[in-house]
């Protein structure tokens, strides 16, 4: 039968304003680096982005590399917005980024013009699409000229291959030049995406400032920690986690004992707020305005559930933002 969206999809959720943009995102977005590749089960993959759709998560972020195998996320995702979505693409955010290793050769990795250009082509293809809504460039690069990897965001936008773009595990520094430049070719940097979660906190000391200054929206990944800040692995490690997998990017060595101790504790304060750890992680991660939408990975469909509803309680008291310092400091 084919799918049609929840009409009341656009009630529950939160949209807010990326930075000083037009555009608005919701405030929970998924992210398809795990869970959508060739290994996994697409009919899974399906049930997971009906989900999220029926429950006004508008934003779906891709790149070239996400699978396994590397551009399997890309064709499974074109596969169903042509099974499943046709007719939604104008309710749609849907971005991707270049800037890992993609192809052998001097050409498919970094940030050339010739690579990005190149790669959002096949990107575009694999999916389906005439455009993304956003393309990032994935991660600096120490050897092109910043100026030719801005110059390559701006030509795709206009070439009319993307609407957005936006720069991703660029540190503070090196990110506010890429905003200048970007500014300078009228081609503005609408958003950031850098690692943030209780256990990665190194955009509080600049990037979330310089972004809040220069009205460039931030949308954190892997705030669970890749799934450590949920209650899964509080007594033991599950087989069908990212964990026990040979291909997930979560290591089993991460999981210390003192680590496990700390997610203990905070499921308690989890707790008594009314909430799963998972939930609180990412309620945590959203009490700050700056932040435009956090960016959620989801192996099944109940996870994602489970997830949305952190937005019932986005208010820390003073205490339990104490606490959680405390916590994970000890
Ligand atoms: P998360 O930290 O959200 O981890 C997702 C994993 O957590 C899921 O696969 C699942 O693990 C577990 N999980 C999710 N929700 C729940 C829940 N409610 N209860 C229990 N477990 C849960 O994010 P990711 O690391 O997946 O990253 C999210 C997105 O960020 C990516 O898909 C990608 O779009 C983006 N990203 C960007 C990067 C960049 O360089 N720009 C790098 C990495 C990610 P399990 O699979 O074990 O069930």
């Amino acid at each position: 039968m084919p799918y049609t969206a929840a009409p009341n999809r656009y009630t529950q959720m939160q949209y807010r304003r990326c930075g000083n943009s037009g555009l608005k995102l919701p405030a929970i977005s998924l992210g398809l680096w795990h869970n959508f590749g060739h290994l996994d089960q697409l009919e899974n993959c399906s049930n997971i982005l009906k989900l999220a759709f029926d429950n006004g998560i508008t934003h779906f972020d891709l790149a070239n590399n996400y699978g396994p195998p590397p551009g399997s996320a890309e064709e499974n995702f074109g596969r169903l917005l042509k099974r499943d979505f046709e007719g939604y693409r104008d309710e749609m955010i849907i971005s991707s980024k270049a800037g890992y290793t993609m192809w052998d050769g001097p050409y498919g990795d970094w940030g050339s013009k010739k690579y990005l250009v190149s790669s959002l082509d096949q990107s575009l293809k694999r999916m389906g699409l005439e455009y993304v809504d956003i393309f990032y460039h994935h991660r600096p690069d120490p050897e092109t000229p910043l100026s030719e990897t801005m110059a390559a965001l701006d030509l795709i936008v206009r070439q009319g291959k993307a609407l957005y773009v936006g720069i991703s595990n660029y540190q503070a520094e090196e990110a506010a030049e890429a905003m200048k430049i970007l500014k300078q070719l009228g081609t503005p940097c609408v958003i950031h995406q850098p690692k943030y979660s209780m256990y990665e906190r190194w955009i509080e000391g600049g990037l979330l400032d310089l972004l809040g200054n220069e009205g460039v929206g931030c949308i954190p990944f892997s705030p669970l920690a890749q799934g450590m800040l949920t209650d899964k692995y509080l007594k033991g490690i599950p087989s069908d986690s990212r964990a026990a997998k040979s291909h997930g990017a979560l290591q089993q060595e991460q999981l210390t004992p003192d680590r496990v101790r700390q997610l203990n504790e905070l499921n308690v304060l989890a707790e008594s707020r009314g909430q799963k750890l998972a939930q609180m992680a990412l309620s945590w991660i959203l009490r700050d305005d700056r932040v435009t939408s956090v960016l959620v990975g989801a192996s099944k469909p109940e996870q994602l559930s489970d997830s949305l509803k952190c937005l019932n309680n986005l208010t820390f008291s003073t205490e339990e933002l104490q606490k959680i310092d405390q916590i994970l400091a000890s």
